[in-house]
């Protein structure tokens, strides 16, 4: 059976870098769905279009087209064994969503990390993020930085700051966070799939923390 994998926590608390790597040990898809509209909008397609209005505010993207967009990319051959979910579901109307799609796949929904912070600690991370053009390979000026300022690593292409890592949206991403999101925390709390980790450690902490509770 295949097996998925949900990270909860809020914006910029390192869900994106410890789904890279769980990913990787376990051999799973990596679904990212911030990615997967960035990617949209790079393209210039309609849902990119659509998403950006969004996106640009702070907000939400409406549940149909984020469901639709997951729903495809589940789909493909790479999720047969399984998958990180890393931004997806954000609401308990996505998160019973997915309970459907998964069981057309002969899947379920086995465990859900949820890595917290203070809010001071994920804002420091936001503010300092920088994101590669090309692939979306993330750095971090303090933490993480890139060997040549402004240079991904990995692809050369140039390091950006997303839009809505600047200070006036990350304000109101981390308000709808609390509103919209923090009430998922408690369904999957009841399902008793909900397992908390210390995001505000160093990034090989917590990934051995998140193996050893995927381990068990
Ligand atoms: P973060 O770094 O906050 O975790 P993401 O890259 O996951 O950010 O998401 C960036 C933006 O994309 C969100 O602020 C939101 O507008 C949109 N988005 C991502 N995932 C979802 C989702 N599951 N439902 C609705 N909107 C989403
Ligand atoms: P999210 O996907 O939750 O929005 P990211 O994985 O993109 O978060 O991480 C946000 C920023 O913080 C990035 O710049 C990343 O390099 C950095 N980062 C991630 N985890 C840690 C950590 N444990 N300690 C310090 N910086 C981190």
């Amino acid at each position: 059976m295949a097996t998925f994998i949900v990270l909860l926590g809020p914006p910029g608390v390192g869900k994106g870098t410890q789904a890279k790597i769980l990913a990787n040990a376990k051999k799973l898809a990596h679904i990212s769905s911030g990615d997967l509209f960035r990617e949209h909008i790079k393209n210039q397609t309609e849902l990119g279009k659509h998403a950006k209005l969004f996106i640009d505010r702070g907000e939400l993207v409406p549940d149909d087209v984020t469901i639709g967009m997951i729903r495809e990319r589940l789909s493909y051959a790479d999720c047969k064994p399984g998958a990180i979910l890393d931004g997806f579901p954000r609401t308990p109307i996505q998160a019973v969503a997915l309970e459907k799609m998964l069981a057309e796949f002969d899947g379920q929904v086995n465990i859900v990390p949820y890595i917290t912070a203070p809010e001071s600690v994920v804002v420091g991370r936001i503010s300092g993020r920088w994101t590669c053009r090309l692939n979306g390979h993330v750095y971090h000026q303090m933490f993480n930085p890139p060997k040549q300022v402004g240079v991904c690593d990995i692809d050369s292409s140039e390091l950006y700051q997303r839009d809505d890592d600047k200070v006036e949206t990350v304000t109101i991403r981390i308000r709808v966070y609390l509103e919209q999101t923090i009430p998922l925390v408690e369904y999957y709390r009841k399902s008793g799939k909900l397992v908390e980790l210390n995001g505000a450690q160093a990034v090989e902490q917590v990934s051995k923390d998140l193996c050893q509770v995927v381990k068990n």
